[in-house]
């Protein structure tokens, strides 16, 4: 007998071309079939008499085949096959084109239905190419609302809709999981029957009913893993970090500028979480240049004022240096002594300790240690450069984090998962990232046995609201929606090749007046993956074609970090004019003097992704400008591009990017988690908040009330990455 968990090969004509066809579909099971949904419908449910029906329509007929019969168009090379079908109102000419077969497979006379559309042609009337079926109890291909199923390789709609229907009675089986109060007070369908209306709807209210039933089916999964996950993050004990107000109110006193409000709220969001005994999971979201890293580091004078470790760590090494540079000036008041570890292993510490050691290769920390005893036994007796600077080993210095003399440790996102001892950390901070994917914090489990610390991440990617409420449902946010004051917008053009040279004239006179300017390449060849190919070439190009007269820098991923922080620095110290940069690379620089943002192929990104870009410049009080070059003239193209020019606030711009290209591409698969959703949309708020509720309110009783729901969840859970 035919079951859910049957083999699709169970089925009549399933063999192994077929099997291996909708295996492509990732079809092996009658339950995976029966989860293939349609992509759109055909609606032939209407049936027409024939002398009803009019030219350039869709019809549905039902009628006897008179005559038919085989014709060899010559001039047209193919085969036509010529029908009369008539019913008790009149009759009218069919045609099928190159399926010659049909004339053997359709008996004279057979009653039969035919849907497809009305041409008037030379001889009146014609149906062309329509679907056919014998009239049966039920129709499958025509005079209803037709399923039309994505299919591959040799697959057809139709044939897919005949294993469907063989597969239907399996659902008279299936288990629903949804709790019996949230059906009946949304009025939804049983499982069973959304599931067969899905595929073979009584009317287009069924269909639409049984897509409500099922879209509200994923987002609920969705809620319950996420809001699950969360309570599971708030089951864990974490350090209570007390508010130290006049800490905070010295600390603030200091800056050279008045905090904005929206940093205030968030910094206030954040010291109330970590006072909690529970571990804070936060996201700390604001465009780039909201001013981020001056709210961590209030939450990190607060950590390390109580006696715990705060650990920060940067997507990249160059990201992570300027940290290091920028947390020795805000923390100097506070006796904070702070260490930088990259694998390039530079390290350094405030008042007692500095030290350099360059080495190039990431990840050979045994072979860096050695080197760096044996340069330190050579330096024993080198004169001391003063009180301040002690030089000290690597070694002294990890072991300066075990005993807890270090209390703030700065690095790359792979700082927790190295084999660094920590006495006890309060407070881990994620620069560029969402949050804290599973491996991560598994690695920091193991340092932290007792208690885990805080956590907040920090992103410059706007996630619009229907996706905080979703995706990113484990975590609290705090936004950073005001920019600090005194800054100007971002003038940004749309550049098509005709006015490439009066741009580049443009950027000259920006540089002779003492600004810089950044380039972004695009990847453009398949084989190119790192870009480092268009880069090298634009750079190129610049340096001997267009700027002769400028100092222009290269970036890319394929350098040496040595290199690279060379590059960097020069081009800090303005030593270069105009750094040409691989997209895939982060140039999360603070670089106020940078007014020129130059996007090559500008197309070839994302409104978010360029946004980001743009956010590189207008870092001062200077006005400064994003040229996004195209050499594409599409109207979608450039209406999209222009949104850029429109407008500068970032939340729009991702939620426009959200509906254009989803959310797969937007926020890359991987740090998304996004299940594949086929009823459900990120975009529809309603939906959304009506799961978030029904899920909270499950979740607050218990979900192992209701068995079927939490093996569900559980599946689900499994197959969600959290990156
Ligand atoms: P991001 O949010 O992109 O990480 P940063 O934290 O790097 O932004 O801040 C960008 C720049 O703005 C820094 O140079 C910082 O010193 C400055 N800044 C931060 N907050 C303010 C403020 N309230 N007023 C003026 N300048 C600020
Ligand atoms: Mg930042």
């Amino acid at each position: 007998m035919l079951t859910l968990s049957s083999s699709v090969t169970k089925l009549h004509k399933v063999g192994i071309k077929n099997a291996s066809f909708l295996k492509k579909l990732q079809i092996t099971k009658i339950r995976d079939l029966l989860l293939h949904f349609p992509s759109y419908y055909n609606d032939f449910s209407k049936i027409t008499k024939i002398s009803e029906i009019k030219p350039d329509t869709i019809a549905t007929l039902k009628g006897k085949i008179i005559t038919i019969s085989n014709k060899r168009s010559f001039k047209k090379r193919m085969y036509i096959t010529e029908a009369i079908l008539s019913d008790e109102s009149g009759s009218i000419k069919v045609v099928w084109f190159n399926q010659p077969f049909l004339a053997k497979s359709i008996a004279k006379n057979s009653l039969m239905m035919l849907s497809g559309k009305v041409i008037f042609g030379q001889s009146g009337l014609v149906l062309q190419s329509p679907a056919y079926e014998y009239i049966k109890e039920e129709q499958v291909h025509t005079g209803r609302i037709v399923p039309v199923y994505p299919v591959t390789g040799r697959l057809t709609p139709k044939i897919i809709r005949y294993w469907m229907k063989l597969a239907l009675p399996c659902l008279d089986k299936i288990k629903d999981y949804l709790p019996r109060e949230i059906k009946q007070k949304e009025n939804f369908l049983t499982l069973r029957d959304a599931l067969k209306q899905i595929h073979f709807p009584d009317n287009a209210k069924m269909q639409e009913k049984a897509k409500r039933r099922l879209a509200f089916d994923e987002m609920f999964k969705i809620q319950l893993a996420v809001l699950s996950r969360k309570k599971e993050i708030q089951e864990n004990k974490a350090p209570k970090i007390k508010f130290k107000k006049e800490l905070a109110q010295s600390f603030v006193s200091k800056l050279p500028y008045k905090l904005t409000n929206a940093q205030r709220r968030s910094a206030w969001e954040i010291i109330l979480d970590i006072e909690k005994n529970q571990p804070m999971n936060r996201l700390l979201e604001g465009d780039v240049g909201s001013g981020k890293t001056i709210v961590s580091a209030i939450a990190i004078a607060q950590t390390t004022a109580s006696k715990f470790q705060a650990v920060f760590m940067a997507p990249t090494e160059v990201l992570a240096k300027q940290h290091f540079k920028t947390f020795l000036q805000l923390l100097k008041p506070f006796k904070t002594r702070i260490a930088l570890l990259t694998s390039s292993q530079k390290l350094s510490n405030q008042d007692t300790a500095e030290e350099k050691i360059t080495k190039k290769d990431a990840g050979k920390k045994d072979a860096i240690l050695e080197e760096t005893i044996k340069k330190d036994a050579a330096n024993k007796n080198a004169p001391q450069k003063g009180a301040t600077k002690i030089e000290t080993t690597k070694k002294a210095v990890i072991s300066q984090i075990k005993n807890g003399e270090i209390n703030l440790i700065i690095g790359t996102h792979s700082l927790i998962q190295e084999k660094i001892a920590y006495k006890n950390i309060g407070l881990v901070i994620i620069d560029e990232q969402h949050r804290f994917g599973v491996e991560q914090r598994k690695a920091l489990k193991d340092k932290t046995p007792k208690l885990i610390p805080h956590f907040l991440s920090m992103t410059a990617t706007p996630i619009p609201r229907t996706l905080t409420l979703t995706l990113y449902g484990d975590l609290d946010i705090s936004i950073l929606d005001e920019m600090p004051k005194g800054r100007k917008k971002i003038l940004t053009r749309l550049v098509p090749p005709d006015k490439r040279d009066a741009s580049y004239e443009f950027i000259r006179t920006q540089i002779r007046n003492g600004r810089q300017a950044f380039v972004i390449c695009p990847l453009i060849e398949e084989s190119d993956k790192l870009g480092v190919k268009a880069a090298k070439n634009e750079y190129e190009k610049l340096q001997k074609q267009v700027f002769r007269d400028l100092r222009i820098g290269l970036l890319h991923g394929k350098m040496k970090s040595k290199l690279k922080n060379k590059v960097m620095e020069d081009f800090t110290a303005r030593k270069i004019d105009m750094l040409v940069s691989t997209a895939v690379i982060e140039v999360g620089v603070d670089v106020p003097n940078a007014t020129v943002m130059i996007i090559e192929g500008a197309h070839r990104f994302g409104l978010a992704q360029l946004h980001q870009f743009r956010g590189r410049v207008g870092r001062s009080t200077r006005q400064s400008y994003c040229f996004l070059f195209t050499d594409s003239y599409s109207r979608d193209v450039r209406e999209r591009l222009f949104s850029m020019v429109k407008i500068s606030d970032g939340f729009k711009l991702a939620e426009k990017d959200l509906i254009q290209r989803g959310p797969g591409e937007v926020y890359g698969k991987r740090q998304s988690g996004i299940p594949d959703l086929k009823m459900a949309s990120l975009t529809d708020l309603n939906l959304i908040k009506k799961s978030h509720k029904y899920a909270a309110e499950i979740l607050e009783k218990s979900i192992e009330d209701y068995p079927a729901l939490a093996k569900k969840v559980r599946k689900f859970k499994k197959n969600m990455h959290w990156e």
